[in-house]
């Protein structure tokens, strides 16, 4: 694969800022006065001082009691009335996979079909014969329902270098006829299970477009394989943006364990771990294949857990189980037929609940924690079942299961979060009234459903906990542009006017709970890290502005000034 020079920089950049402020080592222990720290401690709510020795926090207060800490070797930071925050906790985000791509053929963010093509033009520029154009972030969004993406598009490109983007929600593959060739997909290919393979109306001919993990797969496994210096560099290159935007800690929400894999990486982190690099807490969500037998998957899930419990900062004791995939290409499963078919399809569950019942019984006696990806109404409540099956057979235990997206709910579901202690795991980046859902989501399931689109509000009313997560690369990692909109319902950069659900905004002291003492909670952190308290360790951030006083719609220009991790400075703007 090839990389531009400046990326290449870039990482140097950054991995020479890591070296060098790692040396700075005397510099761990300070006393920082004059800030308006919000500590998310319902205790002490607000400080304007902070101790930090070891890399702890040891001191929490006032200027004046803060100082009696000072000796001949601390160093004293005005930081002149900044706001001071605990570092973010993003409990679905794919550090590693994300970077990949990113330092790929990157197309996120494109806007415009015609800079979408000019961008993949420019990649295949690089490329000789026999090489791949690997990459993503393309959002089906900017194509209307009838003129989905095809191969065709492509193939005005090139027709001999085989070219491959994931959408930008990680569910479709698009693909020009080269890649078809070469997996040897033609109109005889049947559907995988789970899977689906998008055809012309008048044919079976592929069209260029796969949906869902098993089809994208049929053309993935040819791709040239992810080396181990891919995966460093991609998790070096998230570990840095994610440090900008005040991120400290994550759920990696897929890590497969089999090499080759895009979403292979623990290799990756303790290579960074073990150099000292890593600067982040990082809980993995080991990925449950649908479909394959229990028990061999969870003695490599028990084993994984084992191998990593030595290190430090990465814990493998979460399980990431897909149970639906997206309404867009109704692959979501939802109680009642989609709206606008006529054959009465509801989408399709990725794991009957019988089967699911038992791998969750399963996955929770030996102690896991379970993700779920479920979107449609049916996956939901299917996961619940599962939850409360499980609650059944093993007791109430401090499982801290999650479900995560969590689009369309009937609404009697809402209230089993608090009732069955689950966590209601939220990208608050989803919930406005964009596009995606006035094109793609509004007309698959009509306006009656379309009232429990993403009901962060009414879940928080039921007093359940709610935690957010970016799914970055899908959408941005910048938690300031998360908390807009859960406070406001709105797009953050102002293209939508009208927000999505009534009553489904929070206030902002509880989005910013969500974004750390409660992630750090779904990581079973919350002792270590996740608010501003004596003991904890010194994971805070330094903000350009206090988000209480500033209108809501400007909390998503707010630039992080510093990141410190464990006492350090890690990043710096
Ligand atoms: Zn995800």
């Amino acid at each position: 694969m090839q990389k531009n020079t400046s990326t290449k920089l870039i990482i140097i950049f950054f991995f020479t800022l890591v070296i060098s402020t790692k040396m700075n080592a005397n510099e761990s222990d300070f006393i920082m006065t004059n800030a308006k720290i919000y500590t998310v401690n319902e205790q002490q709510p607000w400080a304007e001082a902070l101790v930090v020795e070891d890399g702890k926090i040891i001191f929490v207060g006032n200027n004046q009691d803060a100082l009696q800490y000072q000796n001949k070797n601390t160093l004293i930071k005005d930081m002149q009335e900044k706001m001071i925050l605990p570092g973010f906790h993003d409990i679905h985000i794919h550090p590693v996979h994300g970077g990949v791509t990113s330092l790929q053929c990157n197309l996120v963010d494109i806007r415009e079909i015609s800079i979408l093509l000019s961008k993949i033009e420019s990649c295949v520029a690089d490329k000789v014969i026999g090489e791949w154009v690997v990459g993503g972030g393309w959002s089906i969004d900017i194509f209307s329902p009838e003129s989905l993406p095809d191969k065709k598009l492509l193939d005005t490109i090139t027709n001999n270098i085989p070219i491959s983007l994931k959408s930008s929600d990680g569910h479709s593959l698009w693909v020009n006829s080269k890649a078809l060739e070469i997996a040897g997909l033609n109109l005889k290919t049947t559907d995988p299970k789970n899977g689906k393979i998008e055809r012309y109306i008048t044919s079976d001919e592929p069209s260029g477009l796969l949906h869902e993990d098993s089809a994208m797969m049929l053309v993935m496994k040819h791709q040239p394989k992810l080396t181990s210096e891919d995966l460093i560099d991609g998790l070096r290159y998230a570990q840095n943006l994610f440090h900008s935007y005040g991120i400290t800690g994550v759920q990696d929400a897929i890590l497969k364990l089999d090499p080759g894999d895009p979403y292979y990486g623990l290799e990756a982190y303790n290579f960074l771990e073990s150099r000292d690099e890593l600067n982040l807490h990082v809980i993995t969500a080991l990925f449950w294949k649908n479909g394959q037998a229990l028990k061999p998957q969870l003695e490599r899930f028990i084993e994984t857990r084992k191998q990593q419990s030595g290190s430090d900062l990465i814990h493998a004791t979460s399980i990431k189980i897909w149970q639906d995939g997206v309404i867009e290409t109704y692959t979501a499963a939802m109680l009642e037929a989609y709206s606008d078919r006529d054959d009465n399809y509801r989408g399709e569950l990725q794991n009957s609940p019988e089967d699911l019942n038992a791998a969750v019984a399963a996955l929770d006696a030996e102690g896991f924690q379970i993700h779920f990806h479920a979107i449609g109404d049916r996956a939901i409540k299917i996961a619940f079942d599962s939850l409360e099956n499980a609650i059944y057979y093993n007791g109430i235990r401090d499982s801290r299961h999650h479900i995560s997206h969590i689009e369309v709910f009937q609404e009697e579901d809402i209230i089993r979060f608090k009732k069955l202690n689950v966590i209601a795991n939220f990208q608050p980046l989803w919930g406005i009234r964009d596009e995606y859902i006035t094109k793609h989501t509004h007309p698959k399931i009509g306006s009656e459903r379309s009232q429990w689109l993403y009901p962060i509000g009414s879940v928080h009313r039921t007093g359940a906990t709610i935690g957010f997560g970016s799914d970055w690369y899908v959408t941005s990692a910048n938690p300031f542009e998360g908390i807009e909109a859960a406070v406001t319902r709105l797009e953050p950069n102002g293209l939508t006017t009208i927000p999505l659900g009534e009553n489904e905004a929070i206030d902002l002291a509880t989005a910013i709970k969500a974004y750390t003492l409660n992630g750090a909670y779904v990581n079973f952190l919350e002792h270590k890290v996740g608010s501003i308290e004596i003991n904890k360790q010194a994971d805070f951030i330094v903000l350009n502005q206090n988000l209480f006083n500033i209108p809501l719609s400007e909390i998503n220009e707010t630039k992080v000034l510093e990141t410190y991790f464990n006492g350090q400075l890690v990043y710096k703007k």
